[in-house]
């Protein structure tokens, strides 16, 4: 998708907000074609990270690629749902390079393939603090039960235990939704 071919659809969105995150918005002219296009790339904040965010009115805080996925396709994102770029480029926003990833949407595929690299490599599924506030998150809320968990994320009983019990992670916080929302399951 070309920047010129944008919706400015602005659903639960001010359509001044969405005209001040569309102005700041580029495509790199050098950049590698991804799905038949280039990376749109957000030239405004970024936090530590390195995921464009930005103030909406009404709604508050808003990563850019998420707030692109929700203009694009004229739906609201649920908090479980994890958008993910196709491209590696945090980022881009453009609408061809995002893909929604909810963790319980059909990831039996990605979880048999986690679980049978990490039982290669003989330790456990690679964990990253997002990915576990992501965890703590769903399961503090009662999104998902442990059983949805194990079959859905690749990592092992022993991985899951830790957590639920406090043995290791304790220092993610299952509220921390601004850590849970950059959990990326790959
Ligand atoms: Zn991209």
């Amino acid at each position: 998708m070309k920047l010129a071919d944008l919706s400015t659809k602005v659903g639960r969105f001010k359509e001044t907000d969405v005209q001040r995150f569309f102005a700041r918005l580029e495509e790199k002219a050098d950049g590698p074609l991804v799905n038949g296009s280039r990376c749109i790339e957000w030239r405004g904040y970024t936090n530590e990270k390195g995921y464009g965010r930005i103030a909406m009115k009404g709604v508050g805080h808003i990563y850019c690629h998420r707030l692109m996925y929700e203009l694009s396709h004229r739906r609201q994102l649920r908090f479980e749902d994890v958008v993910m770029h196709v491209c590696d480029n945090r980022l881009c926003v453009n609408p061809d390079h995002l893909d929604l990833g909810t963790v319980l949407m059909n990831n039996q595929d990605r979880a048999s393939k986690g679980r049978s690299a990490a039982s290669k490599r003989g330790g456990g599924f690679r964990l990253t603090e997002e990915k576990v506030a992501h965890i703590k998150m769903l399961l503090g809320e009662g999104l998902v039960t442990p059983g949805q968990i194990y079959r859905n994320f690749g990592i092992t009983h022993r991985q899951l235990w830790g957590i639920r019990n406090g043995r290791s992670w304790a220092h993610v916080k299952y509220n921390d939704r601004d850590q849970a929302m950059l959990a990326l399951w790959d």
